[in-house]
């Protein structure tokens, strides 16, 4: 099946072609027909499927026909994070190049007055996180009466935000009669309820089995104390044979503390995370995206959606707290066809985080240094260690010349750690029993399956 027998237009079809791409994916041939007819559609897909051409290709031939009046917007698309809906205009921009379409982005950190001044002139297209959106309507700005196509865009990650009340109030102000297309990579029991509310005889399509896992991914665990993390990372950075990277941390200091300590360390690192101006994560995306950078050191902001060609490795620094976002940053590399490498760094601590992904992905993730120990500890050996604030004496030694960090200059300084602005969990703060243990995890080489140039 082609690009031509989904009933797009000549102009669309022109666009799809000089984007590069001659086949729709699996969602775009059971989602374009469906959505050009007027139905309603919940899509159960990842990001990296092609779900958002999904809903653009067939909404600008929508769009083509009519016009738009001022403050009311003739189609609503909803994305969780201000990166996402840049991302979808992007597409917008890309694939509607020969219509006439006009485009809002309501995102935070953006001017106001420049959106209002957009909204004032009509837009065919609004694009919005809908705090914004709450925001601009509250200030009346904005008439939803018009607006007779909705896309509700990673309804799970809506979800996880906390934006279901400020969805269901928007869902609200749309006319009745609507179109409404929901995607979500899970469907958990909010969303299904959200779906039967605001969705009228909807075409259910799931391309992929949810929280399944890219098998052009290589994943790995790379075994490695707390104390020893930093190191680890930053000796696979300097010589695994890593060309872009993405790290991820589970919280916002980390992101800038372990940023900050590879960059004294000479590697060439850029941060992204929810407490930066949103003209700062921009500049630090396209940093990345045009190679000023080849690492950059994120929060789970960038584990959804970011589509950046060419990232050859994903290394989970922290392992995510909720499995799903496992996949999803993951899901960061091996894209468009290409292989990719995603390690996590798993602690003792970490058992039962990394017991929770393997479970979810049905994947058993061998170990980086050929299987020395092939299995996670179980969640047993994680309570007895967790319960034990001291390392056991016969394990208790001194410290080798072999555990120096390989990098002296990404050790953490004492008076650095001292002044940390956010204080950890308990969990995470206590001891951890392996520390100081030679025959655990990492301890300082590089393991030889990064010196082999896999991945693309
Ligand atoms: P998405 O799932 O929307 O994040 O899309 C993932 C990537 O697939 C993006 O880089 C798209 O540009 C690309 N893409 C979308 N549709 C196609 C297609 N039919 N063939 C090849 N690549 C595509």
């Amino acid at each position: 099946m082609s690009f031509a027998d989904l009933g797009l237009s000549d102009e669309l079809l022109r666009a799809v072609a000089e984007a590069g791409y001659d086949t729709p994916t699996p969602i775009q041939k059971q989602a374009v027909p469906s959505v050009l007819m007027g139905r309603d559609l919940i899509g159960i897909a990842q990001t990296g499927t092609g779900k958002t051409a999904a809903f653009v290709l067939p909404m600008i031939d929508i769009l083509g026909q009519g016009r738009s009046r001022a403050r009311m917007p003739r189609s609503l698309i909803l994305e969780p994070t201000r990166e996402l809906a840049m991302q979808v205009s992007e597409n917008f921009e890309k694939y509607g190049k020969h219509h006439k379409l006009n485009m809002a982005l309501l995102i935070g950190g953006t001017n106001m007055a420049d959106q209002i001044k957009k909204l004032e002139k009509g837009v065919d297209v609004l694009i919005a996180t809908p705090g914004r959106l709450m925001d601009l309507f509250g200030r009346g700005k904005i008439l939803l009466t018009g607006c007779n196509l909705l896309v509700i865009d990673e309804a799970d990650r809506m979800l996880d935000m906390g934006f279901i009340p400020d969805i269901e109030e928007i869902c609200s102000k749309l006319p009745a009669n609507r179109q409404t297309l929901l995607f979500s990579a899970t469907m958990p029991p909010p969303i299904k309820k959200l779906a039967d509310k605001f969705l009228s005889n909807p075409k259910s399509i799931e391309v992929a089995r949810p929280a399944q896992t890219n098998s052009l991914i290589d994943q790995r665990i790379l075994r490695v104390s707390t104390a020893k993390k930093r190191d680890a990372l930053a000796d696979i950075l300097r010589h695994g044979d890593v060309r872009t990277a993405i790290v991820f941390c589970n919280r916002k200091t980390t992101v800038r503390e372990l940023a900050t300590s590879l960059k004294r360390g000479g590697l060439s690192v850029g941060q992204i995370h929810g407490d930066m101006e949103q003209s700062e994560r921009i500049k630090e995306l396209e940093r990345f995206k045009a190679d000023e950078i080849n690492i950059l050191i994120a929060s789970d902001v960038a584990a959804r959606g970011l589509d950046i060609k060419g990232v050859s490795h994903v290394f989970n620094y922290d392992v995510p707290w909720h499995p799903d976002d496992y996949v999803h940053r993951i899901g960061r590399t091996g894209r468009a066809g290409k292989t990719g490498i995603a390690i996590t760094l798993v602690t003792r601590a970490d058992a039962e985080a990394i017991d929770n992904i393997q479970k979810l992905t049905s994947t058993k993730i061998p170990e980086l240094d050929g299987g020395r120990a092939a299995s996670a500890p179980s969640a047993g050996e994680a309570e007895a260690d967790a319960g034990d604030e001291k390392p056991r004496r016969g394990r208790e030694r001194r410290p080798r010349r072999s555990d120096k960090p390989a990098a002296r200059e990404d050790r953490p300084k004492p008076d650095r750690a001292a002044a940390r602005p956010e204080r950890a969990p308990r969990r995470e703060r206590r001891p951890e029993p392996d520390d100081n243990m030679s025959d655990e995890g990492w301890n300082g080489p590089v393991p030889s399956f990064l010196g082999q140039g896999f991945g693309s």
